[in-house]
């Protein structure tokens, strides 16, 4: 009798299977959210099961602490499958495509195979909003899906609007002189959205394959009744977009930041963790350089996992940054300068970008960095950043003021959303010239520091105060718990 009643209510415990795109801004947030539900968990609440590539688990093991960190979830474990291209694939980020490609393609039967044999069974997936057989498998087997996006509530609601876009022939752009022209049909963002603003694959012809994806994949989520969507954002940051969004999408939970909202569950439940999810080894030793640096003093650069740049790019950075005459924290991640420029001869790369340097006002690190631990060191005042979605939500949380350089997808959004409507820092997207480095990181650490710094800290305090107990964010997760367990029972 006893034993039927225990086995009852093991079998009504939620088990949620969440799976990212295998790539490093995913698998973070994607992390910190299987923690948060773990933690949730806490007493019998809920199963997580986190599925990652084999590739990247493999480097996640190797380079993180996530296996020890993980264990004290006795609800919690980890699940590999295969990502359908070779083990040397994300050296270059072009790649990333293929990767969506192939995964559509040699994935999904494993993965629809895995989904029926997992025991106990799965009773919701989380699945990344970019892969959009996660959520067609969930359908055909019959189980609950949420779609996790791991952009910003702009992006995510430009992508919605694409059909309308280039029905009312506001795409294709029409050329270099077409790209300060305004877009109107993008509701609640008519008053500052320009071409050059757009995802960066509106930059494709209009019947490009990989353009008709994302528009695939963002209006199958509004099928009816549309699937639940998980953002990593916070009221205060894009609060008057995602009003928007719910209008079509009642059920979107803002969470973010995921990784303060994970800090500050931590911390109130008194373990103090470290929160690595790094696919590369991190060199604290860039931590103690800036422990010898005056407060607020350096520019931080980096351009997170996937941006590819060009030598001569590389050299233009490189001799604004010098010339400006800031000190400055550059860390150059392997594979970083594309390959096949290196080939062609051009610009030589200065030695010390090859090589790393450190000296008394600059340091370049060859390698990867503890980003969250860099940008909240005091001594670190400003962030050369592309744009990527974590790396603006970390910059915020740390009360960073930004220069955007924004590579590819929603970082062309990201940048003009920080620099023209919250004014946290400056947008320098389609430029790469050491003149107008120079000028902008002068204007971002000397001219205009305390008009950035003021308006970084009060974001920053909107940010920590979101996943406080009362906060929006925090409030959402309470609402995206019950209702795993409701789609559970
Ligand atoms: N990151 C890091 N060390 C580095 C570079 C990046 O820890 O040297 C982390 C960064 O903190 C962020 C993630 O990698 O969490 C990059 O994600 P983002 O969305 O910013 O950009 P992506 O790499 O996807 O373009």
């Amino acid at each position: 009798m006893m034993e039927a009643a225990i086995m009852e209510q093991a079998s009504s415990i939620p088990h949620v299977l969440i799976f990212p795109l295998p790539v490093q801004g995913h698998v973070t947030s994607m992390l910190k959210l299987a923690e948060l539900l773990s933690l949730a968990g806490d007493g019998g609440g809920i199963r997580v099961t986190f599925l990652n590539s084999d590739y990247n688990h493999k480097r996640l093991i190797q380079f993180s602490d996530v296996e020890s960190r993980f264990r004290k979830y006795p609800g919690f474990q980890f699940k590999t499958i295969d990502d359908g291209l070779p083990m040397d694939q994300l050296t270059k980020g072009e790649k990333v495509l293929d990767l969506m490609g192939e995964m559509g393609l040699k994935t999904r039967p494993i993965f629809k195979d895995l989904l029926a044999q997992m025991d106990p069974p799965v009773t919701c997936v989380i699945g990344d909003g970019v892969l959009g057989f996660i959520r067609d498998v969930s359908v055909e087997v019959g189980i609950p899906i949420i779609r996790f996006r791991t952009i910003g509530a702009s992006c995510f609601w430009i992508n919605f609007w694409l059909p309308e876009i280039i029905q009312a022939g506001e795409l294709p752009i029409q050329g270099e002189e077409d790209m300060d022209r305004m877009i109107t049909k993008v509701p609640g963002m008519e008053s500052f959205l320009r071409c050059r603003d757009l995802p960066g694959y509106c930059r494709l012809s209009a019947d490009d394959p990989v353009l008709a994806r994302i528009v695939r994949t963002t209006r199958e989520s509004s099928s009816s009744p549309p699937s639940p969507l998980i953002l990593n954002t916070f009221d205060d940051f894009d609060g008057p977009i995602q009003a928007q969004v719910r209008h079509l999408f009642p059920k979107t939970y803002a969470i973010g930041p995921l990784h303060e909202h994970l800090k500050s569950r931590l911390q109130a439940t008194a373990t103090t963790s470290s929160s690595s999810n790094s696919l590369w080894k991190e060199e604290a030793g860039c931590l103690t350089w800036l422990d010898t640096q005056p407060p607020g003093s350096v520019l931080y650069v980096n351009f997170g996992s996937i941006t590819v740049m060009r030598r001569e790019q590389v050299v233009e950075f490189w001799e604004g940054l010098t010339s400006s005459k800031n000190r400055f924290l550059w860390v150059i991640r392997p594979g970083l300068v594309s390959h096949e420029e290196e080939l062609d001869g051009g610009d030589e790369i200065p030695e010390e970008l090859v090589e790393g340097v450190e000296k008394e006002n600059l340091k370049v690190l060859v390698g990867w960095a503890p980003q969250e631990a860099v940008l909240s060191h005091g001594a670190v005042g400003g962030f050369l950043t592309h744009s990527g979605w974590n790396s603006t939500l970390e910059s915020i949380v740390a009360g960073v003021p930004m220069i955007c350089w924004p590579f590819f997808a929603d970082q062309q959004v990201n940048s003009r959303i920080v620099s023209e409507v919250l004014k946290l820092g400056l947008d320098m997207k389609d430029v790469c010239d050491r003149r107008v480095v120079e000028r902008m990181v002068n204007e971002l650490m000397v001219e205009k520091k305390e008009e950035f710094g003021r308006k970084a800290v009060e974001m920053a305090r909107m940010a920590k105060e979101s996943v406080k107990e009362g906060g929006s964010s925090y409030e959402n997760l309470e609402l995206l718990i019950e209702d795993i367990k409701l789609m559970s029972s």
